[in-house]
């Protein structure tokens, strides 16, 4: 059996390409033939299945999983995930860790999710798209990522953006019903945590063909603000505030632009359309999660 393992050398302080090797040599002494590709945001990812294969491993972070889920071939390899970014926000979500021999004992069993997959226009995801401030953010951390990085790379970005974002309104049209013309931030999640702790949709099921969509009205970055403080404290955002619905597709338009994230980079400005991509994809995971 042939599995590719894709490590991202950035992540995870550098220790990804170790990492790697030592899946290289767990693999083998279950049966796989495994090469080891080393990737940099710019490159392009499609090369890599040009060959078919039985096995994917990607050690990186959610960019990195993000970028390899949306090269993957039709009727693709299941992925087995070795999480290594900041976040890691869906191996939070199926139990996941570092551990290289706990993936193999998996990987032997044939354990994995059926996980959904969502289109966002052409690209796909697997997590969460967000629209409004929390883009904003990403917007301007892609515009200042150049040089050398550091805690005010992140900072400065964050500041710039809580003070000059306007909050435009948002439409925003469910499954063909109208829900509001004036939301001032919307995030389609297909997991329960947004970016690690704060749990936005309790009750979100990654495999259940539909996404849980979380609307917000606040208008100002001082009641943003509250609400991220709420939800830090307690975990999940204040239910009076908020308006949680399910679905399997969604309109985003604004009068004014309005940038969008996915999967935390940002990705373009509104409108955008939202849907079930129809096709899941394996991930690797503990069976006490399904
Ligand atoms: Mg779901």
């Amino acid at each position: 059996m042939i599995a590719r393992i894709v490590a991202n050398p950035i992540s995870g302080g550098g220790r990804s390409m170790d990492l790697a090797d030592r899946l290289r040599g767990h693999l083998e002494k279950i049966g796989y033939t495994a090469s080891i590709y080393a990737t940099q945001a710019e490159e392009r990812f499609e090369a890599l299945f040009d060959q078919a294969c039985d096995l994917v491993a990607v050690i990186g972070g959610d960019g990195t999983i993000n970028r390899v889920l949306n090269a993957l071939p039709d009727n693709p390899p299941p992925l087995a995930i070795v999480p290594t970014g900041t976040a890691n926000v869906l191996a939070r979500e199926l139990g996941l860790s570092a551990n290289l021999e706990a993936l193999c004992d998996w990987i032997e069993k044939g354990w994995f999710r059926e996980m959904d997959t969502l289109l966002c226009d052409e690209r796909r995801f697997l997590l969460m798209a967000g629209a409004g401030l929390d883009a904003e953010v990403t917007r301007r951390i892609a515009l200042s990522r150049k040089g050398r990085w550091s805690f005010l790379s992140y900072a400065r970005p964050i500041l710039q953006a809580i003070r000059g974002y306007s909050f435009p309104p948002i439409k925003l049209v469910l499954d063909d019903h109208l829900i509001t013309e004036t939301a001032s931030a919307v995030v389609i999640t297909n997991v329960a945590t947004y970016g690690g702790p704060m749990r936005i949709a309790p009750d979100a099921d990654p495999c259940d063909g539909r996404f849980e969509v979380c609307v917000i009205r606040s208008r100002s970055a001082l009641r943003f603000l509250l609400l991220l403080a709420h939800a830090f404290l307690f975990k999940r955002l204040p239910e009076s505030k908020v308006q949680l619905l399910q679905g399997q597709r969604v309109a985003l338009t604004s009068p004014e632009p309005v940038p969008l994230q996915l999967d935390g980079d940002f990705f373009k400005t509104l409108p955008v359309t939202v849907a079930m991509d129809g096709r899941k994809v394996r991930i690797v995971a503990p069976r006490s999660q399904t």
